[in-house]
């Protein structure tokens, strides 16, 4: 990959960085843009991101053609869309990786932060934040079985590494199960149990005791705990996404997450179940470990459950495990996590879920969107492999890797995103906000009816 960058020579004055400023600010507050500007906001970022945020990013962006004279760059959204600075507008199929699951900019989401920007934004660190605590009760209302106590975070990573963290000091044990095709985070304790090489090789060692077996293979899981346990590494917990999204959106097997809480329980182990991309309602119920009946230890959330509009994580546990912390709650913390803006964020979040049932609606539209697909894809076997899903998470695996990329470029010139998955490029994923449209739906399968003939396969 040749990557052309500018060596930064010409200083600049602390005026122009000003006028610089300035200018990007007065771009923020505008409500409309012009043709002009919308020019300078496209050159300034495609620049931008080549000398000083990562020009390979240039090269991997569908939306930025070689010599990038046409580069496509965000502006505003709402709904289940986005619109681009020079204002086309695209069907928003991505989500953001499974954020956008209230939509874009939900009114009531952006309501109650707006409402509780104007109050206080951060909170004091001392004083006890009330939001935080009211959250914790929600979450403890709607979270499966017994989990009841919440740590807030930022992101998905962090709430795994809460959990890693939580299982370790409750248990004494360091041996984590996770499964081949996770994705559990990038930050060190996390990427210990995601399962790419390529993302993992760099870094390693990674934490010690993390071990990984196929997802699914009950078997192997069951040797593992036995071969764990006589070699005097007891398992402190399995790491389990319910349902596998940057894997490819991979299903578990009938009765898989049961016997694996049958084998934890037995093994005197903790389930942990990774749920940023499967909670809040993505498969048809709030919690994807409803669908299966389980109930775990700890849950992990994050993504979709700010609304689409904060960032906002959790880690929900259970008292026997969550009480490791009670002595000394600074065991484990961050400044940022459980802020008010990000409180208020999940609260709306989960009364528009509940009040709008997009669970039950994800299960609807997933199952029309599911049945319009195959119908399409019945006719292309030789280049879909199969298309699988549950509720509003699906993905369509194809033969090839570049069949993949192709398709997705193609539906982005249509108005349409899509990209593939994080594990598995052969697989993309369809995960639109739940609040999408029939007709909205009906024209990406009229688009995939449209795009598969003219792919190369
Ligand atoms: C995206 C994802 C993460 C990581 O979340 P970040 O907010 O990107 O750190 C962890 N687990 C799962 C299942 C995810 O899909």
């Amino acid at each position: 990959m040749s990557i052309n960058v500018e060596n930064k020579t010409n200083q600049v004055s602390q005026t122009e960085t000003q006028d610089y400023i300035k200018k990007v600010l007065q771009l923020i507050e505008q409500k409309e843009i012009s043709k002009e500007d919308a020019q300078w906001v496209t050159k300034e970022t495609v620049e931008n991101f080549r000398n000083h945020v990562n020009p390979g990013f240039l090269e991997y962006r569908k939306t930025v053609t070689k010599d990038t004279q046409f580069a496509a760059v965000e502006w505003s959204d709402q709904d289940s869309c986005f619109t681009d600075v020079n204002g086309k507008k695209y069907i928003d199929c991505l989500g953001g990786f499974g954020i956008y699951n209230v939509g874009h900019r939900n009114p009531k989401v952006v309501k109650a932060v707006t409402d509780q920007l104007q109050r206080q934004a951060l909170h004091s660190q001392d004083l006890l934040d009330p939001l935080r605590a009211m959250l914790a009760k929600i979450l403890a209302d709607i979270t499966p079985g017994d989990l009841k106590y919440s740590f807030f975070t930022n992101s998905g990573t962090e709430s795994v590494e809460a959990a890693l963290k939580l299982a370790k000091m409750y248990s004494d044990r360091y041996t984590i199960i996770s499964t081949t095709k996770s994705f559990h985070g990038k930050s060190l304790g996390s990427l210990s149990a995601t399962a790419k090489g390529m993302f993992r090789k760099p870094f390693l060692p990674l934490i010690p005791g993390v071990r990984h077996v196929p997802f699914g293979d009950i078997d192997m899981m069951r040797k593992t705990f036995e071969s764990s346990a006589l070699v005097g590494e007891e398992v402190a917990a399995v790491l389990l996404e319910p349902i596998q999204g940057e894997g490819g959106v991979i299903l578990p097997p009938q009765g898989y997450l049961k016997q694996v809480r049958e084998l934890c329980d037995e093994y005197d182990a903790l389930l942990i179940l990774d749920e940023v991309q499967t909670g809040m309602g993505r498969t048809g119920k709030m919690f994807a470990s409803e669908l299966y009946d389980v109930v775990p230890d700890i849950i992990c959330l994050a993504k979709a459950f700010g609304g689409g509009v904060m960032p906002a994580g959790a880690v929900v546990a259970n008292e026997k495990v969550f009480k490791s912390w009670f002595e000394n709650p600074f065991m484990h913390t961050t400044t940022f996590g459980g802020n008010p803006l990000a409180c208020a964020a999940a609260i709306a979040t989960i009364d528009v879920l509940l009040e709008e049932k997009l669970p039950e609606r994800a299960a609807e539209v997933g199952e029309y969107f599911l049945n319009g697909l195959r119908e399409v894809a019945n006719e292309h076997k030789d280049k879909v492999l199969e298309i699988r899903g549950q509720g509003l998470m699906i993905g369509i695996e194809f033969h090839k890797d570049e069949v993949g990329y192709e398709f997705s470029k193609a539906l982005f010139d249509k108005g349409i995103l899509v990209a593939g998955t994080l594990i598995n490029s052969k697989t993309i994923r369809i995960e639109p906000s739940l609040t999408i449209h029939l007709d909205e739906v009906d024209t990406v399968i009229k688009a995939f009816k449209d795009v598969l003939p003219t792919l190369k396969s």
